[in-house]
């Protein structure tokens, strides 16, 4: 015991680090696991976990909702512009 505490797992700010990559789908399984059996030896880091898990979820539903009509209005706004600009100097009736 005692040899290299890196090698056994992961530490608080390695898991939190590691969370976003392990939500994202960017870990190997191997350190999948080592994450989830920090997640479940640490109830700070598990909550950090719970909370981002959740903030996803609301951001993907919201996503799939409805885009703010500002933020849809802007997009449109920048395509516009974007294609608009050439014929903007030859116009024609
Ligand atoms: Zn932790």
């Amino acid at each position: 015991m005692g040899m290299d505490h890196g090698e056994e797992g992961v530490d608080c700010r390695e898991a939190l680090h590691r969370i976003y990559h392990f939500l994202d789908g960017e870990l190997t399984a191997d350190r999948r696991v080592k994450i989830e059996s920090h997640l479940n030896g640490c109830v700070p880091c598990l909550h950090m976990f719970d909370l981002e898990v959740e903030l996803r979820k609301l951001v993907a539903d919201r996503c799939r909702d409805a885009v703010p009509d500002g933020l849809r209005a802007r997009i449109a706004f920048a395509i516009d512009h974007e294609h608009g600009e050439e014929g903007e100097s030859g116009q024609t009736p």
